[in-house]
């Protein structure tokens, strides 16, 4: 990229949160491959983000960019209205396959986002259908994120979400306090407490609880007990409120289950997956849930589940993300991903002896420094870079969630980097 893009794109173009007053440089990507960036001056650099927990087979990867060539030359796009195409089948089939077994209805969608719309809105529809209207608010956790757009938000972590902006119009819904008891270390279970009174407080309003499970990722990167998750199972059976768990960024063996739901032993009613669906190579999500659920939401007046966008079930996108699953499927990614975890504990130890550490924490593929206080971005990004990785912080936590084909020497370079750049803090 010649210096002029670069400045045209800080003229024109609007990245993911920033501002357009003091908009701080962006690095020039030209190429990836396996768990590298390759920059525009030539240099490479390793990905610590997977582009967001996405890319989780590497960049570039044979048989993920073969079964996009093959689809491509049959059909790009058509319309899922009325119609349906053998990767979409492929793909869903996989997905009934690798996720609990009442799981067994796909709602396809764009974006997470778009999955956790479609997630709250087959919860509102399916207590209309049951005759209980009233049952239309949601409950929640603080420090979640679901996502960006309106419904996504108003269940958003209300003090770091973007609530104070959008207060007048958001839909106001039913916080507990955050699980206290991290992942690990022993239960206790007053944690359950404060979520336990919102239950009985609000269940005649509540069409559904919406969580994270066992890992809580944009909205703080907090890891948290399994027990938790199995008693919020028992409150939605007792109370009668349906369990949505988004895995958008946990799914597809992240934190070393294949869902993080498996970690409790527990089954949700509706399951949000996207992110790593594609193994990072378009956006493509999914809302799952059961044949006697999705029964329910057509049991309304409408007849139907009202929704269905344009681009529904891709047939690019569920042709890569078959194959991607397909990868999953053969098995290696436990090895690698327990690997990962095993390698970050040990080398990640020696941080908690850095006075600007607070906490240390590791489950699976991702990895957490936090710190004592929040970053400074650019610098902080520019040194990254400098010591040949690409680590995008926010705040005060400066994480990874590497590539699971990432090598032992790679995964150093990453952990020694990162050392380098936080003892300099
Ligand atoms: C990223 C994310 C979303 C939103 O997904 P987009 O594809 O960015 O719309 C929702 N929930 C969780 C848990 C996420 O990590």
């Amino acid at each position: 990229m010649t210096p002029s893009d670069i400045e045209f794109d800080k003229q024109h173009i609007w990245h993911p949160y920033t501002s357009l007053i003091s908009p701080l440089p962006c690095i020039g990507v030209v190429g990836a491959q396996g768990v590298k960036l390759t920059l525009d001056d030539g240099r490479q650099i390793i990905d610590g983000m997977s582009s967001w927990w996405s890319t989780i087979h590497g960049y570039n990867n044979p048989r993920l960019n073969q079964a996009a060539k093959d689809q491509i030359d049959k059909m790009s796009h058509v319309m899922f209205g009325g119609i349906t195409h053998p990767s979409a089948v492929a793909l869903c089939r996989r997905l009934v396959e690798m996720t609990a077994k009442p799981l067994n209805r796909v709602f396809l969608s764009d974006s997470g986002s778009v999955a956790v719309e479609v997630a709250l809105k087959m919860a509102i529809q399916y207590w209309v259908a049951k005759g209980k209207p009233q049952k239309s608010r949601m409950l929640t956790i603080e420090n979640g994120y679901h996502g960006d757009t309106f419904a996504a938000m108003s269940v958003c972590d209300p003090v770091n979400g973007m609530h104070e902006l959008f207060n007048n119009v958001l839909t106001q819904q039913l916080f507990a306090k955050a699980p206290q008891v991290a992942f690990g270390e022993a239960w206790n279970e007053d944690d359950i407490k404060p979520l336990e009174a919102l239950f009985e407080h609000h269940h005649q309003h509540a069409a559904a609880i919406i969580l994270e499970p066992i890992v809580q990722g944009a909205g703080g990167m907090r890891m948290y007990h399994p027990n938790y998750l199995k008693a919020v199972r028992r409150l939605c059976d007792k109370y009668d409120v349906l369990l949505i768990c988004d895995e958008i960024a946990t799914g597809f063996g992240r934190t070393g289950k294949l869902f993080a739901y498996e970690h409790s032993d527990i089954v949700p009613d509706i399951l949000c997956l996207g992110k790593a669906l594609t193994g990072g190579y378009m956006s493509l999500a999914a809302t799952i849930t059961s044949q006697a659920i999705g029964e329910m939401v057509c049991k309304t007046d409408a007849g139907v589940f009202m929704h269905g966008p344009t681009f529904m079930g891709n047939p690019l996108a569920c042709a890569v993300a078959s194959e991607s699953l397909a990868i999953l499927q053969q098995g290696d990614w436990q090895q690698q991903v327990s690997n990962i975890e095993a390698q970050l504990k040990a080398q990640f130890a020696p941080f908690e002896q850095l006075d600007v550490v607070a906490d240390v924490r590791v489950l699976g593929a991702i990895g957490v420094i936090e710190l004592h206080n929040p970053v400074d971005m650019e610098s902080i990004t520019n040194a990254f870079v400098e010591n040949g990785v690409w680590i995008r912080p926010f705040g005060k936590l400066v994480y990874i969630m590497p590539q699971y084909i990432m090598s032992e020497r790679e995964l150093k370079s990453l952990t020694s980097a990162i050392y380098n750049v936080v003892s300099q803090l």
